[in-house]
């Protein structure tokens, strides 16, 4: 046998090597997350073709579509993430996308570059309608685009997902009340009333009072969301959608749903 071709064999061999080296550090990195992640989920997931079919049909009823979101946050949450890993269908869901689009989820969210929305739900192209503006408090056009999601593309559910360390939250607090300067004013209109909502409680420092404002806020926002437009307080009142508050939370990766807002009950005709 020569130097060279002793070598060719030892470079054959080497993936081999280095694979058997590293297989009990990849089965020791992740025991814990993914059964605490299985032990937590009590719901359903949708059922998951690895790798993601291009531009599979999403879940078509409003707990489904909360069910698929809740799933691939688990599966983020967890370091598994599979329809935002597998790159190998691409160019097919790329054409496959070209006809059309039926995303089941809206997320009206905050354009906050740590809250990547895709990533922490685990959902390819085609899958979410996004809404981002800064501190989640949708203007006029963003109202209407979800109006356009429900309406034209089939949407089940909204998502209005807040955020730790919201620093449009955090400013306008410390606005108080005082105008921001340039545009910002915009941001203390879109959550008027948020700071008399929910005002700071004499035991609380300031931290613990800005994740009160976080929760809230989204909350506000997702209410707003159905005092402000007959077509979802319609399919919501329908059970055709549903309109769900969230926070995520920027150390875990989690985010925690709440229970979804209903329309307010129309106000009693004169008699
Ligand atoms: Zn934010």
């Amino acid at each position: 046998m020569t130097w060279v071709s002793l070598f060719g064999a030892a470079m054959r061999a080497l993936p081999l090597i280095l694979l058997l080296a590293l297989l009990p550090l990849a089965a020791e990195e992740h025991p814990a997350p993914v059964s605490k992640v299985k032990a937590q989920a009590k719901v359903t997931p949708a059922p998951l073709a690895h790798p993601a079919a291009p531009a599979e049909p999403g879940p078509d009823t409003p707990k489904a579509a909360l069910a698929e979101l809740s799933a691939g946050n688990a599966r983020f949450v967890a370091g598994k993430r599979v329809r935002t890993l597998d790159t190998s269908h691409d160019a097919a869901m790329r054409a496959a996308l070209v006809k059309g689009q039926a995303p089941f989820a809206v997320v009206v969210t905050c354009s906050d570059s740590r809250v990547p929305d895709a990533l922490l739900f685990d959902q390819e192209a085609g899958r979410l309608f996004t809404i981002r503006e800064a501190g989640n408090a949708p203007d006029l056009q963003g109202l209407a685009s979800a109006e356009y999601a429900v309406e034209h593309l089939g949407s089940k559910v909204i998502v209005v997902m807040g955020h730790t360390s919201c620093g449009a939250v955090k400013a306008v607090r410390e606005a108080n009340g005082k105008p921001l300067p340039g545009n910002l004013w915009a941001l203390q209109a879109g959550m008027a009333g948020l700071l008399e909502s929910t005002p700071q409680d004499p035991n609380e420092d300031a931290a613990a009072h800005i994740a009160h404002l976080e929760e809230a806020n989204a909350r506000r926002q997702a209410q707003a969301l159905l005092d402000r437009s007959a077509i979802l307080r319609d399919l919501s009142s329908a059970d055709k959608i549903s309109v769900v508050p969230a926070l995520y939370n920027l150390a875990s990766g989690k985010v925690q749903f709440f229970k979804a807002v209903a329309a307010a009950a129309p106000p009693q005709a004169h008699h």
